[in-house]
Formats: C-alpha cells, structure tokens, sequence
C-alpha cells in the first residue's frame, strides 16, 4: 500500500491508474478506524481494482465547542489495517494540504439536512459535503463508500452527486456492530466502562421501538417510550428520536412507506447516532 500526502504525487498516480484503464473506488474515513470502516473497504475491493482510503480528520464539519481537537488521531495503525485489509493508496493529507487559507467554497445540499444532525450540528453537511466533493476531485474515483451508519450523511452525499452530477456512483454498507448490538464508531473509544456497558440501550430500545411502531402503536408514542428508556437506562440526554422516510428523509407520522429510525444521544460526554431499518406495515 502506497501512503501519499501530497496532491500533486497523488494527482500522478491517479492519472497513470486511469490511463492503465484501472476503475478506483474511494473510501473516505477520519480514521481511528475499526471493522466498521474496514467493511468499507472490502465492499470498495469487490467494487474496482484500486482502492484509495483516506484519513483526513476533516476541521469544517466540526463545531466550535466539538471533539476536533480530541478525536482520536491513530495513522499508524489505520495504516497497518488498511494494508492487512488490502487497500492500495493511503491518502493522508495534512489540512494545509486540503485547505488553502482563504479558501472560499461551500457546498451546500438542502432538503436532506433539515432536521436531524443538520439541526444539532449546524453547518455540520457543509463540511462534510464539501470535503467529500474535494476527495472525489482529488482521487477521481468511480465509486465512493459509505456506511449506513451515518445514514443523514449518505443520503446527503448521494443528493450532492445527483444534483451537481458528479461522474461517481456512491455505495451504502450495512452497519457493523458488536455483538451486543451497539454500532461500531472511532467515539465508542470515549466511553468508559459503565458508559459502554449503557450504550447497549441504544440499539435496544431502537429495536423496541420499531417493534412497538411495526405493532401499530402510534409512532409519536414509541418514539416517547424510547426517549424515556434512554434517559432511564443512563443517558443523559437525547438529541433527536426520529422517524424519517428512507430515501428523502422527509418526517413520517406513520410507517406506511420504507422508513427509518434515526437517533442521536449523549452518554457521558460522548454523543452516539444510530439508525435502523423500519419495512412497511404489511410488509414481512
Ligand atoms: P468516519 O471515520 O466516522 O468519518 O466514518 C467513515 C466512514 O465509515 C463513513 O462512511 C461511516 O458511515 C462509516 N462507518 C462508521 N462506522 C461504521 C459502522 N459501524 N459500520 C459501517 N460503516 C461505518
């Protein structure tokens, strides 16, 4: 595996891959990585012959009073995984490498942001969009994957490469989690013991909830009861606990569509997101 950290070289050996006629797909990650981000990219082998990861601890798409300057920064060992898991180009720029200092361009998607993660992390999306609109200029990829376990993100992304008709076909993986249910993430390493051992609540009281909803309990009442076993089982406190339709993301009252459940809460000082599937009622 080749670790690049200049555009310039990594402009070249894009440009000799394309011109051999190699497809290159990308995976984009902030590192830390774990089983989660390596799923991504064995999908991303399946997908192209090259396969570029990036670790690039993005500053735009954090907030003034967020964990950028704590976030876990562990490039020796995202740089073992990534070989063992037979990734061919490690791109790790540094920020002045990314960033011009008056850089002035934004990319901003609509409609999918409202709400959610858009709302508790403002200007959050535009960040997030508007590096991954640099990555996939940088490494011209024809596939990028990401997980479903940021699945506002995803479904932003894939807003963002219709409208502005990027050439890139953007891949979602399921979420990987631990055995006990909760999903993998580079901020499950701020939990301490007990926090960890609450976690576990999370995709519990999800999964009571799209039971109760799937029973035909009303949705605003299983979102409550879900909120409330949170609170009771050592959050602190909840973000949001929403029911969205799958695709446009759009606020559903009732689970008569493709849905899915989205919820952000914080244990300790550490803020955990997670979502799940809810099939139709009628369905399955
Ligand atoms: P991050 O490093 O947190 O920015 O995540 C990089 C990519 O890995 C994103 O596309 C995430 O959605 C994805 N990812 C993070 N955790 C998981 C997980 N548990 N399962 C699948 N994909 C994940």
């Amino acid at each position: 595996m080749q670790l690049i950290n200049q555009q310039a070289q990594l402009r070249t050996v894009i440009g000799g891959l394309k011109k051999e006629g190699k497809s290159v797909a990308l995976v984009p990650t902030m590192g830390a990585l774990h089983q989660g981000h390596l799923a991504l990219v064995e999908r991303a082998r399946s997908l192209a012959d090259v396969v570029v990861a990036s670790v690039f601890v993005n500053p735009t798409q954090f907030g003034p009073d967020e964990d950028f300057d704590a976030y876990p920064r562990t490039l020796d060992d995202d740089r073992r995984l990534l070989d063992e898991c037979g990734a061919d180009i490690l791109w790790a720029p540094a920020t002045t490498e990314v960033y011009a200092p008056n850089h002035s361009t934004t990319v901003t998607v609509s409609g999918t942001t409202d709400g959610l993660c858009g709302a508790a992390r403002p200007g959050h999306f535009d960040g997030v969009t508007t590096i991954v609109a640099k990555l996939c200029n940088q490494t011209q990829p024809d596939y990028a994957v990401f997980g479903e376990k940021d699945y506002q993100q995803l479904a932003t992304i894939r807003r963002m490469v219709r409208d502005l008709d990027m050439p890139v076909q953007i891949v979602g993986v399921t979420t990987i989690r631990e055995a006990d249910g909760l999903a993998l993430s580079s901020r499950n390493r701020y939990l301490s013991e007990t926090e960890r051992a609450a976690a576990v609540a999370l995709p519990v009281a999800m999964r009571q909830a799209i039971q109760s909803i799937r029973a035909g309990e009303p949705v605003d009442r299983s979102l409550v009861t879900l909120e409330g076993t949170l609170l009771a089982g050592g959050f602190s406190s909840v973000d949001y606990a929403q029911l969205r339709d799958a695709d446009t993301l759009e606020p559903l009252t009732s689970a008569d569509a493709p849905a899915r459940l989205l919820v952000a809460a914080h244990i300790g000082k550490t803020r955990l997101i997670d979502n799940m599937a809810v099939e139709p009622i009628g369905s399955g």
